[in-house]
């Protein structure tokens, strides 16, 4: 596990299943992890759970697709916590459906939620690292977004303009010390996919090499990597992790 002592680092969605195996897998490489959440009771809950397990995560009021409310949460990490060195962009939603039935409200809100966020967030963070000579921002997007999904339009546009962020803003902060990467899971056993009937997952899992679901704890050790001094010449780069699904 990479040493993060003391390290600031921001997981949006945290409470959620991929992004809490990232704040525990930072805090247990020593960061001070803050995550954010829209619904209270659930991340209270979610608070007090993690803290039975050892662990102290700060979390948030923000909805990600609300620029104004994320420069506020990443104002109160900072005086709480201090200045941000990591940033784990990871809150997300599908809304599903054929293109020609796709509703208006789906697409913003999958826009909104996945893409925007990736400006509302980052925007408020990334001075602070260029400014300091480290930061490492870690982009989660999917499997679906390097080769599409039917049903899914919306959520495949939103997950591939992420890594066009990726390479862009990598360019622009390589010289300063700060890498930006995107992590690109395939399919993750989280309570979502876990809810999936049985005899379906059988199939989706048919089609993978490795001939299981991958775990969050996976997708959590490649996050911790690409956030550690060791990953200081790994950027602008989209990880595959999808047990050999799909091979670019
Ligand atoms: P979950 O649904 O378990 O968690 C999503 C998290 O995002 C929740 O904490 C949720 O908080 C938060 N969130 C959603 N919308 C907003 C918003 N507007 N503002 C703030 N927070 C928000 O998802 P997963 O853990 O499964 O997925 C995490 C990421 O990984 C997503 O980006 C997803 O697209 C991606 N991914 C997942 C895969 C999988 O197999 N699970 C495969 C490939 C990619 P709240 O509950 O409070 O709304």
């Amino acid at each position: 596990m990479s040493d993060l002592n003391g390290k600031v680092a921001l997981v949006t969605g945290g409470t959620g299943g991929i992004g809490a195996a990232i704040c525990l897998a930072l805090a247990t490489a020593g960061a001070k992890v803050a995550t954010n959440y829209r619904n209270q009771e659930k991340a209270e809950k979610w608070q007090a759970d993690v803290k039975a397990k050892g662990f102290d995560i700060k979390i948030y009021q923000a909805d990600v697709s609300d620029y104004d409310a994320c420069e506020e949460m990443v104002g109160k990490v900072v005086s709480d916590l201090g200045p941000i060195d990591i940033l784990i962009n990871n809150a997300g939603i599908t809304k599903d459906g054929m293109f020609k039935k796709m509703t208006r409200d789906k697409w913003d809100a999958v826009m909104k939620i996945n893409l925007d966020s990736l400006f509302n967030v980052t925007r408020h963070v990334v001075e602070s690292m260029t400014g300091r000579g480290w930061g490492r921002i870690v982009n989660i997007s999917s499997i679906n977004g390097q080769k599409g999904q039917i049903g899914q339009t919306n959520y495949t546009t939103s997950k591939a303009g992420m890594h066009g962020f990726t390479m862009s803003l990598a360019q622009e902060v390589a010289r300063k010390g700060v890498t930006v990467n995107t992590v690109s899971p395939g399919y993750i056993a989280t309570e979502m996919v876990m809810a999936v009937p049985e005899d379906i997952r059988k199939q989706v899992i048919a089609n993978i090499p490795v001939n299981r679901l991958g775990t969050s704890e996976e997708v959590a050790a490649l996050v911790n990597f690409l956030c550690s001094n060791e990953a200081g010449f790994t950027t602008g780069a989209d990880f595959a992790m999808n047990g050999g699904q799909h091979m670019m």
